[in-house]
C-alpha cells in the first residue's frame, strides 16, 4: 500500500483499476508549402466551426443535466473563440510564417495562457485549464473523425478510476461516470474547473496530486480517498471496505472486447500500424485503450519473474501459460499477439535469447507447445529473441514442427501461425536476407542493435551519451533489414524504444516503414503526429539523412524540418 497525498477535490471514497491518461501533448511544427496555406487556414477555420457546434452541444447537455451554473463554465471558451487575439492571430501566423495550423494555435494560446501565470488570484490562474481546453479541442478538431479522450474513455466498461495528468472540463462533461467512478489528477487544485464539475457530480476526486501518471501502473488497484485527499495505491481491505465497490479483481480484461481503433494514416494516405510493446498480460487493456491495433512484442519472460498479476500465480506450468496466451489472443482480437519467446539473460556472456532456450529443450518445448495450443484460439505469432543466425532459427523451427506433431496440429494449421525472428543482433543484421528466407516476419529490435552494434551497454550510465539511435550504422542497418524482409515479401516492424520518440518516428517512417511496436502509452501520439505528415516529404528528409555523416548532422536535419514541441 502507498499513499500520495494531493487535494480532496470532491468528497467520497472509490476504488477500481488505474486507467491513465496522459494529455499533456506534443505538437508538431512543420513547414506549409505556400500552394497549401489556403488548404490549412480552410483548416483553422473548419476546427472553429466545429468546436463551437461541439462547445454549445457540451453547454447545453450540461446544462440539461446539472443546471445553468456549471453549463456557463463553457460560455469562457466560446467567448475565447471569437477573441481577436486567438485565431485572427493563429490565422496571421500561418499566412506569414507558413506553419501549420496546430502550430499556430499553440503559439497563440500558449502566449495568451502565460498571461494567467503570475496572477495571484488562484481562481483566476485555473482558467488556464479552460485555455488549454480550447486548445486542445481546436486541434482534435482539425483533424475530424480523429478519437477524443472522451471517445476513448467511452470504451471502458468496467469500474475504473481515471489517474490522469490533466482533465479538461469539456472531457469530464462527456465522460460516463457510471463506468469511471472516480478520477485523480496531478494537476489542479480545488478551484479547478474539473473539480468543481466533480463535486457537482457527486464524483470522488483528489488533485493536485503533481506525479501520480507517473507512479500508478495502469491496471493497477488504487482507491481515491475524497475526503482526505488520498490516491492510494494497492490499498488494504479496510479501504476497499470502505469503497464498497465490486472490484473485478479476476478478470481484467472482461469487456473489453471493443474494436481496435483503425490503424495510423499518413495525410497523404499511407498506412502505418501502431501495435503496442507489454510486459503484462494485464496491459493489453492499457494497449486497446491506447487504440493499438495488435501486439507487436509481449515480453513472455516477465511470466517467469512473477509477473503474471492476477491471472494466477506466475507459474512456467504449460496450463498456466497456454490459459494467458490463450486469453491474450482472445482480449485482443481481431488484432493479432505476437509473443516472444523467453529471452532470460541469467547466464551472462551473450547466452540468452533463442541461444539460451534451445539449450533448454524441455522448458522450451512446454513453452511452444503453449503457444502453439493459443494458437488456435486467435491472430497470434511466435516471434524469437535474439537470433544471430540462421541454424538457430532452423532448429527452432524443427522444435516447433515437432511439438505441433505431438500436439496433433496438422501443417496447415501451423501454416497459420506466423513464425518470426528478432534482429537484434548486428550478424542478423548482416544476414537478414539470408533469415528473411527462413522466417515469416521480422521485427528490428532497436534496443539491443544500437548496444550491439555501437558497443555501448544500454544500461551502464557511463556511456549513455555514446547510446545513439540516429547514429549512421543504425539507420543503415535498419534499411537493410527492411530491404531483406521486402525482397522475400515479408512483413517487418520495429519495436525498439526510438520509434516512441514522434520525430525519429517520422524519420523510421521515410526510411520505408510502416510497421512498428511501442510502449502503450506512446501510441495516440505516434497516431496524432503521423496524421499530420506527408510520406513522400519524410521519404526526402530520411534520403537526405542517410548522406550525412554523424549523430549531429541527422539531429540538425530532423530538427529543421521536423520539429515537435512540448506543450504543458
Ligand atoms: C529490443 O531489443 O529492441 C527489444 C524490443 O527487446 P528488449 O528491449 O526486450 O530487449
Ligand atoms: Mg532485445
Amino acid at each position: 500500500m502507498q499513499r500520495v497525498t494531493g487535494i480532496g477535490a470532491s468528497p467520497g471514497v472509490i476504488a477500481g483499476r488505474a486507467v491513465v491518461l496522459i494529455q499533456r501533448e506534443q505538437v508538431l511544427r512543420y513547414r506549409v508549402p505556400a500552394a497549401r496555406v489556403d488548404a490549412e487556414l480552410a483548416r483553422l477555420f473548419g476546427s472553429r466551426d466545429l468546436t463551437r457546434q461541439q462547445l454549445t452541444e457540451i453547454r447545453s447537455s450540461v446544462g440539461r443535466k446539472h443546471g445553468a451554473e456549471l453549463a456557463s463554465m463553457f460560455d469562457a471558451q466560446l467567448l475565447m473563440l471569437d477573441d481577436q487575439k486567438l485565431l485572427p492571430r493563429a490565422a496571421d501566423l500561418v499566412r506569414q510564417q507558413h506553419v501549420n495550423a496546430g502550430w499556430a494555435i499553440r503559439r497563440v494560446f500558449d502566449d495568451f495562457g502565460a498571461v494567467f501565470d503570475d496572477i495571484a488570484d488562484e481562481y483566476l490562474r485555473e482558467r488556464k485549464g479552460d485555455i488549454a481546453d480550447l486548445a486542445g479541442r481546436l486541434k482534435m478538431n482539425l483533424r475530424p473523425g480523429s478519437a477524443s479522450a472522451a471517445d476513448l474513455l467511452r470504451e471502458l466498461d468496467e469500474a475504473s478510476v481515471l489517474v490522469a495528468d490533466e482533465l479538461a472540463p469539456s472531457i469530464a462533461a462527456q465522460i460516463d461516470w457510471s463506468k469511471v467512478r472516480g478520477f485523480a489528477t496531478d494537476a489542479g487544485s480545488r478551484t479547478y474547473h474539473t473539480a468543481i464539475l466533480a463535486r457537482s457530480l457527486g464524483v470522488p476526486a483528489v488533485v493536485g496530486l503533481q506525479e501520480a501518471t507517473r507512479i500508478v501502473q495502469p491496471g493497477q488497484l488504487v482507491a481515491i480517498d475524497g475526503d482526505s485527499g488520498e490516491l492510494v495505491l494497492e490499498p488494504g481491505e479496510e479501504l476497499l471496505a470502505r469503497a464498497r465497490r465490486h472490484v473485478d479483481d479476476a478478470a481484467p480484461l472482461s469487456g473489453r472486447q471493443g474494436e481496435p481503433a483503425g490503424p495510423a494514416v499518413t495525410a497523404d494516405g499511407l498506412r502505418i500500424n501502431l501495435d503496442a510493446n507489454i510486459e503484462f498480460p494485464d496491459d493489453l487493456a492499457a494497449a486497446r485503450y491506447a487504440g493499438a491495433e495488435g501486439i507487436g512484442l509481449y515480453r513472455s519472460e516477465f511470466l517467469l519473474m512473477g509477473g503474471v498479476r492476477s491471472w494466477g500465480e506466475a507459474s512456467t506450468d504449460e496450463e498456466a501459460q497456454y490459459g494467458i496466451y490463450r486469453r491474450m489472443v482472445e482480449g485482443m482480437a481481431p488484432g493479432a499477439v505476437t509473443i516472444r519467446t523467453f529471452d532470460l539473460d541469467q547466464e551472462g556472456g551473450g547466452m540468452r535469447g533463442l541461444r539460451l532456450s534451445l539449450l533448454k529443450p524441455d522448458a522450451f518445448r512446454l513453452q511452444l507447445r503453449a503457444l502453439l495450443r493459443a494458437s488456435r484460439h486467435g491472430a497470434l505469432r511466435i516471434m524469437f529473441p535474439f537470433v544471430s543466425a540462421v541454424e538457430e532459427l532452423r532448429e527452432a523451427r524443427r522444435m516447433i514442427r515437432d511439438v505441433a506433431a505431438e500436439s496433433g496440429i496438422d501443417d496447415t494449421e501451423l501454416r497459420r501461425v506466423p513464425i518470426g525472428a528478432m534482429i537484434e543482433v548486428p550478424a542478423a543484421a548482416y544476414t537478414a536476407d539470408l533469415i528473411a528466407r527462413e522466417a515469416d516476419f521480422l521485427t528490428i529490435g532497436t534496443n539491443d542493435l544500437i548496444q550491439y552494434c555501437l558497443a555501448v551497454d544500454r544500461s551502464d550510465a557511463r556511456v549513455s551519451q555514446l547510446y545513439a539511435p540516429l547514429h549512421p550504422a543504425i539507420l543503415r542497418m535498419i534499411v537493410m533489414v527492411r530491404r531483406a524482409a521486402r525482397r522475400r515479401g515479408i512483413p517487418v516492424s520495429l519495436c525498439g524504444e526510438m520509434a516512441s520518440d514522434p520525430v525519429v518516428l517520422a524519420l523510421l517512417v521515410g526510411l520505408g516503414l510502416t510497421e512498428f511496436s511501442m510502449t502503450p502509452a506512446a501510441i495516440p501520439l505516434a497516431r496524432r503526429l503521423l496524421q499530420e505528415m506527408r510520406s513522400d516529404e519524410l521519404r526526402s528528409i530520411a534520403k537526405r539523412a542517410l548522406r550525412l555523416s554523424t549523430v549531429e548532422e541527422i539531429e540538425q536535419e530532423l530538427e529543421r524540418n521536423i520539429v515537435v514541441g512540448q506543450r504543458s
